[in-house]
């Protein structure tokens, strides 16, 4: 299958990985939104966070453990978590990821 974040936890190609866990890898978004801005995705493919919930919900629970995990480490307690679902919501890459953004104030509603 020819998916980058697959490629990228098999480490085929290069990822600026901060945490691993046994079911996640977390790495540092290339175009960064914030002074932190990391993507936590399961080792296993799956589209979207739907389908990861369904087909593994233990995994999906250490998207988030993993995902607060990192914020504390980087010295945040406050963050926003989220999930694209879909072309129309933002989503590029379709293998589930968690975006952990941290470091700067975070309006509401987001774009
Ligand atoms: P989404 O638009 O929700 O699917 O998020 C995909 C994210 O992946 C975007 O924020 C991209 O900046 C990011 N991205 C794309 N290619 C890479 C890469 N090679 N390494 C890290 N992040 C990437």
């Amino acid at each position: 299958m020819d998916c980058l974040f697959c490629k990228i936890v098999a480490g085929e190609i290069p990822g600026d990985i901060v945490h691993t866990t046994e079911r996640t890898v977390a790495f540092r978004d290339l175009v960064a939104q914030a002074p932190t801005h990391v993507l936590i995705v399961p080792r296993d493919h799956y589209a979207n966070a739907a389908e990861l919930a369904a087909g593994d919900p233990v995994a999906s629970a250490e998207l988030v453990t993993t995902a607060a995990a990192v914020a504390t480490a980087e010295g945040y307690d406050d963050y926003r978590l989220v999930f694209n679902t879909g072309a129309g919501a933002g989503q590029s890459v379709f293998h589930t990821h968690l975006h952990l953004l941290a470091g700067r104030p975070l309006s509401w509603p987001p774009g």
